[in-house]
């Protein structure tokens, strides 16, 4: 199926609750456009130098979500065109994004990753870190805490997906059940991003309201672009 066709049969089969990001990784600006006639706007990139050089080819209403690992010395490439970082997986990278939010006022949004993949080499926070961020001291005045975010472990064996997917749940709930209780745990904690191409249908029937779908919309990535 062609892109522009994938985009429309998603459309019509993710519940309007949830948002669709295009993860267009490795995938030329042409691509992206193909998604982009076809009525999609919210594209997700984990290169910096590569949502950079699309952002400032590609239309500007386009919604970018950050969605891999980010390194303090890239911020100034990817967060004057991202709308979200969905991927903060470090106290480290939260403190300077709070500090570019600083110097550049403005209010960056953010999700929180958490680690619940088998696999140690994925990224993301335990839920006590997470605990800990949300109920410091430490404002972050210049962040916005939207949700969670998470990977789950890459297997065929619904049963460890859905119990990936659960811990993500979870820690959603519960820290949804204590708005108000911190000044960084607002009503606009609401997101909970997870599901991808393999995984989306079980994300969607577990709550999720982002899902990130790339190879099913574009095809196997190229290894390099
Ligand atoms: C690449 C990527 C996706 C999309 O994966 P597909 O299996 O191609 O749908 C989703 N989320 C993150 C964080 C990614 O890096």
């Amino acid at each position: 199926m062609s892109i522009a066709s994938e985009i429309v049969k998603l459309h019509s089969e993710l519940p309007s609750t949830v948002k669709l990001v295009a993860v267009s990784k490795f995938h030329p600006a042409s691509a992206v456009m193909e998604a982009y006639n076809a009525g999609q706007r919210v594209f997700g990139e984990n290169r910096p130098q590569e949502l950079f050089a699309k952002a400032k080819e590609l239309p500007a209403d386009i919604e970018w979500h950050f969605i891999g690992h980010l390194q303090t010395n890239k911020l100034k490439m990817v967060l004057p065109f991202a709308s979200i970082v969905e991927s903060v997986d470090s106290l480290h990278l939260l403190e300077a994004i709070d500090r570019w939010g600083r110097d550049n006022s403005k209010v960056v949004d953010v999700l929180l990753e958490l680690h619940v993949a088998a696999e140690e080499t994925k990224q993301g926070f335990d839920a006590d870190e997470i605990r800990s961020i949300m109920f410091s001291p430490e404002p972050f005045a210049n962040i916005r805490f939207r949700g969670l975010m998470g990977m789950a472990t890459l297997t065929s064996d619904e049963h460890v997906i859905e119990a990936d997917f659960g811990r993500i749940v979870s820690l959603f709930d519960e820290l949804s059940a204590r708005i108000g209780d911190s000044p960084k745990l607002t009503a606009d904690f609401n997101l909970r991003s997870f599901g991808m191409t393999h995984d989306y249908g079980i994300a969607v029937r577990m709550g999720a309201n982002i899902v990130r779908i790339g190879t099913l919309i574009f095809g196997a990535r190229p290894a390099k672009i």
